[in-house]
């Protein structure tokens, strides 16, 4: 439970190695899931959904957790994410406080992360965060580790307060790619879900922390095959083109989106990542290639049951007519809110009350 290394060992691990420490005590890394934690997670996003359509049902899901403080911790932009990890916790009952801006808060006095986190868990049973370091979570993950304070679960465990990444860095997103496999279930039901697709992957592969995080998720599933169309300088990372070899999961790189959108069961658009690009200047963004656009054209070109996902959000990598168009494949609308009902699915598998939530909801009058 305490990690005895000290921090610069712990941040030196491989992921693939941090993960045993993580167990399911937090979210940090998408390699920390098997397909057993997908469907599970999808299963109680689902009885959540359900339960939250009825009077009862919404008063027995915010009964849940009402005993509970979390913290959202983001100091990056944030807005889905942040939204609905609040969202969540409210449907839940958690109270809840955040702090966003770093300027007014102690870490402008130059107070370390460590001692922040050490000091956010004097008061709270769970941080959510987002920050521009990609060792941040990780960082936070060991001092709640070593902290005294430990929260007991329903059936006694002692833990540390769970820490959860909203994003971290240009590595991971893992809660984002629990959501976007959630929506790529239930778009592709009909077609029998992920097993046996093939994912076509857009835009700023290289800092896109979205796409990373869902490929590392794809071994789970059965006979998946993922495309990357990205301009050279933001191809797919070497760590998730090599994880990928390692788990025998084809992959492969085309010049644009008309050379993989026939192909695809899913398109995932993603913009250019360039708050991140050094010396750039507010409010001005560099310009998705008209290769990487998607366009109407592309829409009529989709399979009948593919799916047009983006993490959001979006700039002129879609073109804003496929916005206005009524047609279920556009699925990025329906992927915000679901992100919703997963986080609820994730905090509730934090604290242990998961399968009170999927009882209520199998029970007859709890949907
Ligand atoms: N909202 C997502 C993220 O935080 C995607 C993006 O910003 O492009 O990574």
């Amino acid at each position: 439970m305490r990690i005895d290394l000290p921090l610069e060992d712990f941040l030196a691990l491989p992921d693939t190695e941090k993960v045993a420490y993580i167990g399911d005590r937090g979210i940090l890394y998408a390699q920390q899931f098997r397909r057993a934690d997908l469907d599970r997670y999808n299963e109680v996003a689902d009885a959540a959904r359900k339960l939250a359509r009825r009077p009862q049902g919404s008063a027995f899901m915010s009964g849940l957790l009402k005993h509970r403080m979390a913290l959202n911790f983001f100091v990056q932009p944030s807005s889905r994410t942040f939204m609905s990890f609040n969202a969540a916790e409210a449907l839940l009952g958690l109270n809840r406080m955040s702090v966003r801006d770093p300027a007014i808060s102690s870490m402008s006095k130059g107070e370390t992360l460590v001692d922040s986190v050490r000091t956010f868990i004097s008061y709270v049973d769970l941080i959510v965060m987002r920050h521009a370091d990609d060792d941040a979570a990780a960082t936070a993950f060991w001092t709640a580790s070593r902290a005294h304070r430990r929260i007991t679960l329903p059936g006694g465990e002692k833990v540390p307060v769970p820490i959860v990444s909203g994003g971290s860095g240009t590595t991971q997103h893992p809660t984002q790619a629990l959501l976007d496999v959630y929506t790529l279930e239930r778009s592709l039901r009909p077609v029998g879900g992920i097993d046996g697709k093939t994912l076509l992957l857009v835009g700023d592969l290289a800092r896109g922390r979205t796409t990373r995080s869902l490929a590392f998720l794809m071994p789970e599933y059965r006979d998946v095959k993922l495309v990357f169309a990205a301009p050279e300088k933001f191809r797919m990372g070497q760590d998730v083109r090599d994880f990928l070899d390692a788990r025998g999961v084809p992959w492969s790189e085309v010049e644009s989106l008309d050379a993989g959108i026939e192909r695809a069961d899913a398109i995932y658009m993603t913009r250019i990542q360039d708050e991140h690009d050094a010396g750039k200047q507010k409010g001005v963004h560099e310009k998705a290639e008209d290769r990487f656009r998607f366009t109407l054209d592309h829409l009529d070109a989709m399979k009948p049951h593919a799916a047009l996902l983006h993490p959001l959000p979006k700039r002129d990598e879609i073109d804003p007519a496929v916005d206005d168009v009524e047609d279920r494949r556009v699925a990025y609308w329906r992927q915000e809110r679901n992100g919703m009902w997963m986080r609820v699915a994730i905090l509730a598998h934090l604290f242990r009350v998961d399968g009170l939530l999927l009882d209520a909801a199998s029970a007859p009058v709890g949907g």
